[in-house]
């Protein structure tokens, strides 16, 4: 089977790697390089909160991403047993706190949790357990939620990781190839249409104006390196207006995110949206100070008027969009989805397959 993909963000390149094991041709066009920072894959902090996610107004991510770090683990053992460079991850969990001001906040987001989701799917930490659990946080918050299940994963390793597997697969990249219209079967590009025995589009935002209902949210983050900082664990910081969370990386270095802004324009982050992640972050710890901004990035996420995924599969067609926030929380989910709505053969050992 020939499958071609456009889109090498964070769906298209999971689903290649899949399609090559299955012992498919696979064709990947994007529009920018494989390392460009222009996805929301390469943007994004990588966080996979099924549950800290409804204080943006949804519990539907507590069962859709239900399982997410389990499934990570696995993918990610997947990965290293075929050789693919190291992707930084961690499961241990992730904390929401709140100022005194904004202790109503976070008291919204403990009765949302228990009153529709679970009770026993978090704890309610006081001051002293919250030290316990996260030391750098310690003195500064009155207590806190621990979500046990969430984690978070290094994005742009991931992205780098499937790449050097896709190309050891044989699998076919054309980086910097528009696709500019993606129909069953077939790929129109600037140069003619290509024809394939399956088109798959994962263009994210990049399908806005083809894909019926698909608008483009921008978000805005910041990536800074504090050396004399320790969070073990994604903290996100409960706010009326907006809320910042913040997600550790191997070295020190960290994700600031994440404004959510009704756009889709493409201009740099603005100063108003770096003042108030910056002024949280302060807040969330004024050692933060020190912190060296490495880089700004805004990108587009892709999504529905309900905020939820599509897996859309239908004679020599799938298309995966609509992931929004959730992208690497409901990544595994839908991989496994958008694969069962194929007429695939079951997985060809890495042997067979060299
Ligand atoms: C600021 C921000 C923070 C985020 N944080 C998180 C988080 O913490 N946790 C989480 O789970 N999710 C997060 N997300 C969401 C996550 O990044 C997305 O849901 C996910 O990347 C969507 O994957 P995708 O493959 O559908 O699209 P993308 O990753 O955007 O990939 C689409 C690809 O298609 C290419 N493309 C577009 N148009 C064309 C075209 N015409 N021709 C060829 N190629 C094209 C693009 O270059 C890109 O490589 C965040 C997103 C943003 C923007």
């Amino acid at each position: 089977m020939h499958v071609g993909i456009a889109g090498a963000g964070l769906m298209g390149r999971l689903l290649a790697w899949r399609l090559l094991q299955r012992g498919c041709q696979v064709s990947l066009y994007d529009d920018h390089a494989p390392a460009g920072c222009a996805s929301a894959a390469m943007t994004a902090a990588g966080m996979l909160a099924a549950l800290s996610e409804a204080a943006e107004g949804t519990t539907a991510m507590a069962t859709l991403g239900a399982g997410a770090v389990v499934a990570w683990r696995q993918l990610l053992a997947e990965l290293a047993a075929e050789g693919a460079p190291p992707v930084w991850f961690q499961g241990r969990g992730s904390l929401v706190v709140a100022h005194p001001a904004d202790a109503a906040d976070l008291e919204r987001l403990r009765r949302l949790l228990t009153t529709r989701v679970a009770a026993d799917r978090f704890h309610t930490l006081d001051a002293a357990a919250l030290s316990e659990l996260e030391p750098e946080l310690a003195g500064r918050f009155d207590g806190g939620l621990y979500l046990p299940e969430e984690g978070c994963i290094d994005n742009r390793q991931l992205l780098v990781s499937l790449e050097w597997v896709i190309r050891q697969l044989g699998g076919e990249w054309h980086a910097g190839t528009s696709v500019k219209e993606a129909a069953p079967g077939q790929l129109r590009l600037a140069d003619g249409t290509q024809y394939f025995d399956l088109a798959v589009d994962c263009r994210g935002a990049g399908a806005v104006g083809q894909c019926p209902g698909l608008r483009a949210v921008r978000g805005e983050l910041l990536r800074i390196a504090a050396p004399e900082l320790q969070l073990s664990r994604p903290v996100r910081l409960a706010h009326p207006r907006y809320q910042l969370y913040i997600a550790p990386r191997a070295d020190n270095s960290y994700v600031v995110g994440a404004t959510e802004i009704e756009s889709a324009a493409s201009h740099a982050v603005t100063v108003r949206s770096a003042l108030e992640l910056l002024s949280a972050l302060f807040s969330l710890h004024p050692a933060f100070a020190e912190a060296e901004i490495l880089e700004m990035n805004a990108a587009h996420r892709a999504t529905f008027t309900d905020h939820l995924p599509r897996v859309e599969a239908t004679p020599k067609w799938l298309r995966v969009n609509g992931l929004y926030r959730h992208g690497f929380l409901l990544a595994p989910t839908l991989l496994d989805k958008a694969l069962a709505a194929l007429p695939l053969p079951q997985a060809v050992p890495m042997a067979a397959v060299s």
